[in-house]
């Protein structure tokens, strides 16, 4: 289907149509500006290469199902900022075309994954989100495999995720002979700081004024030398706002363990989860 000057594709024929060694941005929709900027930076590298968009609520990845449910689908406005964002191609797969076998096939298969350490050791996304980065990991496998792209961008938002899906295209790029490439973009921030997520509409006003104190108590750690001293203070400053606090740590910023005595401030990363009345919020950065 034509939609202005996009492609949409919604069915395994239609796939044909996508022409590979693209550059591939993999989303959950409701778009936003930070999603925006990924496609922009796709645009920026293409060199001429397609530049994809999915689109693809992934049920695998959602360990809570009313998260799942209440997820916000906004499809028309997704299909404008793609095509004002510069996307030539938007993958919208249908359920059925991801996991044919069924969802219940496609939970078990997930569980089934050998996932890299990063995704099992840090004790953060991993140990607070059970089975979320199984999910990540099978609904990026596939899509690569649909798409083919030879690059892929993702946001620095989920860092996490972003190791995980480092070290899968490693593995996948190793197993068939492939030379996908994947590509970091930088956070996009409102003007208070508040780190852009499609989550954030669920936020009442009062928790929206209060919310920034995450991205202000991450610019604060950069003050402290010890990363003990600096994890505590962003711990008072989190829950003296009123947030309930995940985990807010320091940590490597590859395999994200702990820093060895030592280790260089240039090689770290702050991450934080805390949770704002109902909404969970996630973000990181630099510590220097
Ligand atoms: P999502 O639709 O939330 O699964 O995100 C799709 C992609 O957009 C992922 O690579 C995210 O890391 C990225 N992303 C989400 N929010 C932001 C943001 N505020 N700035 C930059 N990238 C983002």
């Amino acid at each position: 289907m034509q939609n202005g000057n996009i492609q949409v594709i919604e069915s395994r024929s239609a796939l044909a149509h996508l022409p590979e060694g693209n550059v591939f941005i993999p989303t959950m929709g409701a778009l936003h500006d930070g999603h925006a900027a990924l496609i922009r930076h796709g645009a920026r590298v293409a060199d001429g290469r397609p530049i994809v968009v999915s689109i693809f609520v992934n049920p695998t990845q959602f360990n809570d199902p009313a998260d799942f449910a209440r997820y916000p689908k906004t499809l028309q406005n997704d299909l404008d900022i793609c095509r004002h964002a510069g996307a030539t191609h938007v993958f919208v797969p249908p359920v059925e075309l991801m996991y044919p076998r069924g969802m219940d096939i496609a939970r078990a298969e997930a569980a089934t994954i050998g996932l890299p350490p990063v995704a099992s050791h840090p004790r953060l996304e991993d140990a607070m989100r059970p089975g979320h980065f199984a999910g990540v990991y099978q609904v990026v496998w596939r899509l690569f495999e649909f798409v083919r792209p030879s690059e892929a961008i993702f946001g620095e938002k989920d860092w996490q995720q972003l190791q995980v899906i480092r070290a899968m295209t490693e593995r996948m790029n190793t197993k068939f002979g492939l030379t996908i490439k994947t590509t970091a973009s930088p956070t996009i921030r409102e003007s208070d700081g508040l780190a852009m997520s499609s989550r954030n509409r669920f936020l009442s006003a009062q928790e929206r004024s209060i919310a920034p104190v995450i991205h202000i108590s991450m610019t604060e750690a950069r003050k402290f030398r010890e990363v003990a001293d600096a994890e505590a203070h962003m711990r008072n400053r989190l829950t003296g706002a009123g947030l309930s606090v995940d985990y807010a740590v320091i940590r490597d910023a590859g395999t994200l363990l702990p820093l060895s005595p030592g280790a260089d401030r240039i090689h770290s990363r702050i991450l934080i989860a805390a949770r704002l009345g109902s909404v969970r919020l996630i973000d990181n950065a630099a510590w220097e």
